[in-house]
C-alpha cells in the first residue's frame, strides 16, 4: 500500500494548516448489536480532520464496538463510515492505507523481535526496505525502545507492547491514527513519551482519535471531543463546546452521563465498621 506522505502534505498545503473541510470521520446512522445487546445504537458522528479527538464514555459505553467498526475491523449491522472521505466497507483498502489502529487487546508476532515487527509491518505497508530501516530506527529511537529492538515482543512488558505497537502503526505515516487505549498500562515516562510522538504527528496536520476513561488527560490533550454512554453520541464539539460552564471536562462528563452526584446509599452497609 503507499506512503501517505505526500499525500498528506498537499492537504495540508492546499489548506494552509490544519483545517480542512473534509472530516477525519464521518459516520452516519451506525447500529451495532451482539444479541439483545445494544452495543453502539445508531450514532451520527463527524470528527475533524487535523484534531486531536478524544472518544470518551464509561465502561461499556460502545467505545471500543465504534473504533472497530470506524476502522473496519468489526462489520456494523447499519450504518455508513467514511474515513479520510473513503468508504470503510466500500473502499476497504484506500482507507486502510491512509489509517494506522492500534486497537484494543493488541495481538502482535510474539515470536519476532520488535525490529522485526516493523520491518514486516513496513514491508506489508509496501515501504522500501531502505525506508523502512530508517523509519524503524527513529521510532525505535524516540520511543524508547532501541535497547529492546532485539528481544522478542513476547518478552516485552505491556507499556513496550503498546509503544511497538504505537510505531507500527505509524510507520506508514497514516492519515489518520485511531488508538484504543493507549495509555492503559503505560508509565508516566512512557506516557510522555506517547505524548510527544501523538502530538508532533497533530501539529503536521494528522488527526489522531483516540478512546479513554481518564477525563484529565483528555482534557489535557485533546482539542476535540465525543461524549459517548449507553451505544450513544451524548455530545460532540471543541473541548470548551462539551465543557461548558462545568468546570472540568471530569463533571461536565459525569452530568452527560447521569452520574454526577449518585452515591452507595444503604447499599453495602456491611463494608468497613466493626466486625
Ligand atoms: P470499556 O471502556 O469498558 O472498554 P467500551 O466503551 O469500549 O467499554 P464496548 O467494549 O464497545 O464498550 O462494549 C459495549 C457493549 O457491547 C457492552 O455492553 C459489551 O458487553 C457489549 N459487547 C462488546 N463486544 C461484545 C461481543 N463481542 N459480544 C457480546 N457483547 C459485546
Amino acid at each position: 500500500m503507499p506512503d501517505r506522505t505526500d499525500t498528506r502534505k498537499e492537504t495540508v498545503a492546499a489548506t494552509g494548516g490544519a483545517h480542512e473541510a473534509r472530516p477525519a470521520v464521518r459516520v452516519q446512522g451506525l447500529w451495532k448489536r451482539f444479541g439483545e445487546q445494544v452495543a453502539v445504537a445508531g450514532i451520527d458522528l463527524e470528527l475533524p480532520a487535523g484534531k486531536f479527538i478524544g472518544l470518551v464514555g464509561p465502561n461499556g459505553a460502545g467505545k471500543t464496538t465504534t473504533l472497530s467498526m470506524v476502522t473496519g475491523l468489526l462489520r456494523p449491522d447499519m450504518g455508513k463510515i467514511e474515513v479520510a472521505g473513503h468508504d470503510v466497507w466500500t473502499d476497504p483498502v484506500e482507507v486502510k492505507s491512509r489509517i494506522g489502529v492500534l486497537p484494543e487487546g493488541l495481538r502482535l508476532f510474539e515470536r519476532l523481535s520488535g525490529r522485526e515487527l516493523l520491518a514486516y509491518n513496513g514491508r506489508l505497508r509496501g515501504l522500501p526496505g531502505a525506508e523502512v530501516d530508517k523509519r524503524a530506527t527513529q521510532l525505535l529511537d524516540v520511543l524508547d525502545l532501541a535497547g529492546a529492538q532485539h528481544k522478542l515482543v513476547v518478552d516485552y512488558s505491556t507499556g513496550m507492547r503498546k509503544k511497538i505497537g504505537l510505531a507500527a502503526a505509524l510507520l506508514h505515516n497514516p492519515e489518520v491514527l485511531f488508538l484504543d487505549e493507549p495509555f492503559e498500562g503505560v508509565d508516566p515516562v512512557s506516557a510522555q513519551i506517547i505524548r510527544g510522538v501523538l502530538e508532533r504527528y497533530t501539529r503536521s496536520g494528522a488527526t489522531v482519535v483516540f478512546s479513554s476513561h481518564v477525563m484529565e488527560l483528555v482534557e489535557s490533550l485533546c482539542d476535540w471531543v465525543a461524549v459517548m454512554a449507553a451505544g450513544r453520541i451524548k455530545a460532540q464539539g471543541t473541548l470548551a463546546e462539551v465543557r461548558g460552564d462545568a468546570p472540568s471536562l471530569q463533571s461536565a462528563f459525569l452530568e452527560l452521563v447521569g452520574a454526577s452526584g449518585r452515591d452507595t446509599g444503604d447499599s453495602l452497609d456491611w463494608l468497613g465498621g466493626a466486625r
